[in-house]
């Protein structure tokens, strides 16, 4: 929360749910990361938010950007960077969208399985290739599943195939999980990986570039490590698995660099109780799954929410959203405490929403808008 977003939503008055989102916390950020891993180039992941704005700024700033679209690459483009900078990160592509890609100048692309390779070699030949292994997502508040990466010992298989393609077998990536409050996480990835580089320089094959993902945290209900440490704990992981040949690195951050910049002004449409002696008040928002936090999906994330009454007594509640899906609730097995004061009509804010919440809002489900975005 910042004095320029309550200063706006003063000043606005919006009637709707509203992300508003404060483009010096996204700087600060940017240079937190910068200083605490100075040797490490920033490929911001635009997925957590494609906003124009940010985009230009980090452009500004001088980040590269991890993209898993051609729309995210045009993007990107559009504001200002060059294709230099950008990585197309998604390891599921059409070949055709590679082409596209390729032709646009990315040069640096990411795979998990020798078709990937194939398609790469044949729509960007000559391109640089890194290979996502599979990793422990232990301890990460939204943990990526088995979706993405290889098990480390295919991998090397992988590249030794991008090598004998034509393309450049550039290096390795891994995802430790998002919203990942462990800064330890990185070192099995980094051991895996270091094991990998040693294996195919055996084969004449030497790669250079480590990508450490995502994973920084934002900011939620609990205070997490502050990315100096993040920093520092992935420095001695490089030192202890590499020796004095640390690889070049690169680190994807989307929750850590834009989660704690936005925060959402929602409304409350309704409180009520389900019988008589219903211990739970429910509480209903103009804000839900569909229209903005669909992160709060199985309860994993879960948003401070900040109300006029706070200084109140707290009882636990039930909070909902709008729509007429019985899904739309936000949490419920671990009921939220909000102040018994707490009316109809009463404006929340609902902080840390900086990151995976425009971009998750529906079209028009049960004809809610879009959640509406302003960057200040
Ligand atoms: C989503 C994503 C990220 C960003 O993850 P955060 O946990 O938000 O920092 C980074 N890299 C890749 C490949 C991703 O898909």
């Amino acid at each position: 929360m910042t004095d320029r977003i309550l200063e706006f939503l003063r000043s606005r008055r919006e009637d709707g749910p509203c992300l508003v989102l404060d483009l010096e916390v996204v700087r600060d950020n940017y240079l937190a990361f910068a200083k605490a891993l100075p040797d490490t180039r920033v490929y911001y992941a635009v997925k957590a938010n494609p906003d124009p704005q940010i985009l230009e700024l980090l452009v500004q700033l001088g980040s590269s950007f991890d993209t898993a679209s051609l729309a995210e690459i045009q993007q990107v483009l559009a504001a200002g960077a060059g294709p230099e900078r950008i990585s197309y990160g998604n390891t599921i592509k059409k070949e055709r969208d590679i082409a596209r890609a390729y032709e646009l100048g990315v040069r640096l692309f990411a795979v998990d399985c020798e078709a990937e390779v194939e398609k790469i070699s044949r729509a960007a030949p000559g391109a640089r290739v890194f290979c996502r292994i599979l990793c422990d997502n232990n301890g990460a508040e939204w943990p990526l599943s088995r979706k993405f990466g290889c098990a480390p010992a295919m991998a090397a298989r992988v590249l030794e195939r991008a090598h004998s393609l034509g393309l450049v077998a550039y290096g390795l990536s891994f995802h430790v999980g998002s919203q990942q409050p462990n800064p330890k996480s990185w070192d099995r990835a980094l051991k895996a990986s270091a094991a990998i580089f040693r294996d195919l320089a055996e084969r004449g094959i030497g790669l250079q570039m480590v990508n450490l993902g995502g994973g920084f945290p934002a900011k939620y209900l609990k205070d997490m490590p502050a990315v100096k440490t993040y920093g520092q704990a992935i420095f001695r992981a490089l030192r202890k698995h590499f020796g004095n040949r640390i690889p070049e690195t690169i680190i994807e951050p989307g929750r850590g660099l834009v989660g704690n910049a936005g925060v959402i002004e929602a409304e409350v449409v309704l409180i009520s109780r389900k019988s008589d002696d219903d211990p739970l008040r429910w509480v209903y928002l103009d804000i839900g799954k569909f229209n903005g936090l669909a992160e709060t999906m199985d309860e994993m994330i879960r948003y401070p929410i900040r109300t006029p009454f706070d200084s109140d007594p707290m009882e636990p509640c039930v909070i909902a959203g709008p729509s007429c899906d019985s899904v739309d609730v936000l949490y419920e097995k671990q009921p939220y405490p909000l102040p018994v004061s707490l009316e109809i009509g009463s404006k929340v804010l609902i902080e840390g929403t900086g990151a995976y919440t425009a971009t998750y809002s529906s079209v028009s489900f049960n004809g809610f808008a879009p959640l509406k975005s302003y960057v200040i």
